[in-house]
């Protein structure tokens, strides 16, 4: 073979080549292959699009739509982009929360420093005040028979007075005395507990023998923070109607009982409307004389002399009234600290 020949062959050859390079760039596989690459790029546009509209409105149900089998790295890093989003606002939400209760712990303490109360009574939802670690003797006046045996009057004196008597009844409703001043009670009893206090009753059955010493000594006995004595007064004029409290004028608690007596009635009359009458220190109740270590109240509710009150004291919405004076007063009396 020539040279000549050789070259012309060589340069046929390389041009037949050339020319099958060209027609696979141009129509072979590797033409499909350029072109899916060119849609998984769109795609992987779309993808962004996509998920920057669901950190935007957090909705996970579009991610299921849009996404091929193909590219799961892209996939687990979307997820993952998306639950750390949601994983950081939920902690800051937490945060927000605990910033709240913080804020409520120190509204508490504030109210505790500057020994703030409540002013109104009416319409406070239960558990309104805390009154946890009081203990708080309740003592439903008389029972369903008077026992006419007598009992000393007070530590001090050799005076008699009778161990419980019969009490009055109401003029309009009928009802005895001590069947509303334990109807009462126990209505009480519950609300006060509710608010976290300890209550000890001196009875709550009307079938009972318990003379007023013996009510005043479960008081000392159970070193009461309040002793309340729940009655209802009576008066010769059906016109006297009001809130009445006694306390004793001896003992060691002497010099501020008929203030807490006043800051009882004024709770009172606020919570339930009705006038306090005002408050009265003497020695004439041995239920008071015999419980002189612990703050001790004859709590007049009302007259069932009077029709009005008489009524009212059978009233259940009523009786609610008192008991949230008597919750207010308690708080105040935790806040006495004695
Ligand atoms: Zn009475």
């Amino acid at each position: 073979m020539s040279k000549k020949t050789s070259k012309i062959l060589l340069i046929t050859t390389i041009a037949l080549f050339a020319t099958m390079v060209v027609l696979l760039v141009t129509i072979g596989p590797w033409a499909k292959k350029e072109d899916s690459g060119k849609r998984r790029t769109e795609w992987k546009q779309s993808t962004k699009a996509t998920t920057t509209t669901e950190e935007e409105t957090e909705n996970d149900s579009t991610s299921e739509i849009t996404e091929p089998a193909s590219t799961p790295s892209e996939e687990t890093t979307s997820e993952e982009e998306t639950s750390a989003t949601t994983t950081t606002e939920e902690t800051t939400t937490e945060e927000e929360t605990t910033t709240e209760s913080v804020e409520e712990t120190t509204t508490e303490e504030t109210e505790e420093t500057t020994t703030e109360i409540p002013e109104t009574t009416q319409n406070i939802p239960s558990g309104a005040y805390d009154l946890s670690g009081m203990v708080v003797c309740i003592d439903p006046g008389h029972q369903r028979h008077a026992n006419d045996d007598t009992e000393s009057l007070a530590p001090w004196s050799d005076e008699q007075k009778a161990k419980v008597s019969s009490g009055t009844s109401g003029v309009s409703t009928g009802r005895p005395e001590h069947e509303v001043n334990l109807e009462i009670g126990l209505m009480m009893r519950d609300y006060l507990e509710s608010m976290g206090a300890k209550v000890v009753m001196t009875r709550d059955t009307a079938d009972v023998d318990i003379s007023n010493i013996e009510r005043a000594n479960v008081a000392v006995e159970c070193n009461a923070d309040v002793f309340l004595r729940l009655h209802c007064d009576s008066a010769e004029s059906s016109e006297v109607r009001g809130i009445g409290v006694f306390v004793c004028s001896r003992g060691e608690l002497a010099d501020q009982q008929e203030r807490w007596g006043d800051m009882l009635g004024e709770s009172l009359a606020e919570s339930t409307g009705s006038r306090y009458r005002g408050c009265s220190a003497s020695t004439t109740y041995s239920g008071l004389n015999w419980a002189t270590s612990v703050p001790s109240f004859l709590l007049e509710m009302g007259y069932m002399s009077n029709p009005e009150d008489d009524e009212l004291l059978s009233d259940p919405d009523y009786q609610k009234k008192i008991c949230e004076g008597i919750a207010n007063f308690c708080y105040k009396m935790k806040k006495e600290g004695v």
